[in-house]
């Protein structure tokens, strides 16, 4: 099973791809995560990368498609994988659909999760997040324990960078932008699957209804 979540930042794709990799047992790749570590390596990559991220830009094509693909070579793709954050543009889309084929697999759903940007720009301001163990926050809907602290390893929180005002704005923009092509582009391939983002565990039951259905 090989599935992809779109949605603008913060539309709960890292929760339901999380959630969808644990049930199905499938392979959970998120560029997002990826690129942060590249970051921490500092590797020359995650140097060029954390550029574009720190300003709200999304990575240029020619380098996130490069990165995927090493890594779609990496892992284990027996059971398949959920994509999170992965494509968010028209030319990422159509290189995975030939990625994929490549190596005999094609996408089988694609969720994607809609939320006004009124709310994201809410939910995104107040996240907060464990750079030692990758925990995340909200300082209203789901606040740690000790304000400033990490419940799981006690390390400071922070606030990301592209998570800043100025910087959210134009991430959301850059998103959004690219978003209605992507849609279309799976629309038209019969294979996407939108879901309006409310509680968790509301859309959770959308994904596995979907997946239950096609599978
Ligand atoms: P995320 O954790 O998915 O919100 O990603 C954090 C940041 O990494 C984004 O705001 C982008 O700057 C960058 N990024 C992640 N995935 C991609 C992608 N598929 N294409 C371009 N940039 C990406």
């Amino acid at each position: 099973m090989y599935f992809t979540l779109l949605g603008l930042p913060a539309a709960g794709k890292g929760t339901q791809a999380k959630k969808i990799s644990q049930v199905y047992d499938l392979t959970h790749i998120s560029t997002g995560d990826i690129f942060r570590r590249l970051i921490e390596e500092e590797t020359a990559f995650g140097i060029k990368a954390k550029k574009y991220i720190e300003q709200g830009k999304l990575v240029p094509d020619q380098d996130t498609i490069q990165i995927l693909t090493e890594n779609l070579q990496q892992v284990n793709l027996e059971r398949g994988c959920v994509l999170d954050g992965f494509p968010r543009t028209l030319k990422q889309a159509e290189s995975l659909t030939v990625i994929l084929a490549e190596m005999g697999l094609k996408l089988d759903l694609v969720f994607y999760l809609q939320v006004d940007k009124e709310v994201l720009v809410h939910r995104l301001s107040g996240r907060r997040v464990c750079p030692n163990c990758g925990a995340t926050y909200h300082l209203e809907y789901n606040p740690p324990q000790v304000k400033g602290s990490c419940d799981r390893c006690k390390h400071h929180l922070i606030q990301r960078a592209d998570d800043k005002p100025d910087t959210l704005q134009r991430r959301l923009q850059a998103s959004s932008d690219e978003m209605d092509k992507l849609v279309d582009y799976y629309q038209e391939q019969g294979i996407l699957v939108s879901i309006p983002s409310e509680k968790i565990e509301t859309v959770f039951t959308r994904i596995k209804q979907a997946i239950e259905v096609r599978m």
